[in-house]
């Protein structure tokens, strides 16, 4: 079984990761099976340039076939904030419920339709050699009037989806893990891997 390197610290994108690529013949490994891990500095200026930094330095430290993810919110009538610093939106001291009061408030007087918002998830594949393939996957919602539910992560309480009625928190995994930008981006990095596999069965 052919094992492959997840480079996220965030305990809940690894269970959803996993949980997508549930069924492949793949040995998911986190970045707790090492010590004295690089830091990989975020300052690339798009979701796949991040995604590949971390695939690419992790791949050049364990010498593993390495996945690295960088996702976030885009808002359109923000201009696509918080994009590539959805994480850290509330500043130094950011948390998740300081970033969704945040969202809310910059969102006041906004109506229903003016909410338009989609994740993006971008998905770098890396071996010791370097780069082997990037990817993106997208996902379209609304910004709810308030918090909703407590699945998921992140702006999920408040990433709205019409055709359910519900958030992304209120829906759960089963669904979330079936339609997010996750999901479709991984969709994509699994074909990557398995013709990687197929042109590496002897290394
Ligand atoms: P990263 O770890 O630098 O990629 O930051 C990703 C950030 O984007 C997270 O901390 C969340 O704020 C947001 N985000 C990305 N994907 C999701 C998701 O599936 N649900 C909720 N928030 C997400």
């Amino acid at each position: 079984m052919r094992q492959l390197v997840v480079a996220t610290k965030n305990k809940k994108k690894l269970s959803e990761i996993k949980d997508i690529l549930k069924g492949t013949n793949l040995k998911l490994l986190s970045l707790d099976a090492y010590k004295d891990l690089p830091q990989v500095v975020e300052n690339g200026k798009t979701f796949q340039e991040n995604s590949i930094k971390k695939a690419v330095t992790l791949a050049r430290f364990t010498g593993q076939l390495c996945l690295g993810e960088d996702s976030g919110l885009c808002v359109d009538v923000l201009g696509g904030a918080p994009g590539i610093y959805s994480a850290r939106f509330s500043g130094r001291d950011k948390s998740d419920i300081k970033n969704n009061l945040k969202l809310l408030k910059l969102l006041k007087d906004v109506p229903a339709v003016e909410r338009k918002a989609h994740y993006v998830c971008a998905v770098a594949l890396a071996d010791k050699r370097g780069l082997i393939g990037v990817v993106e996957g997208n996902c379209s919602g609304l910004i709810a009037f308030e918090p909703g539910g407590s699945a998921g992560f992140g702006y999920d309480p408040l990433f709205y989806i019409p055709k359910y009625k519900k958030t992304f928190a209120q829906l759960g995994e089963k669904i979330k893990h079936k339609m997010s930008h996750r999901y479709h981006a991984l969709k994509k990095a699994k074909r990557i891997i398995e013709k990687y596999i197929e042109n590496h069965k002897s290394s």
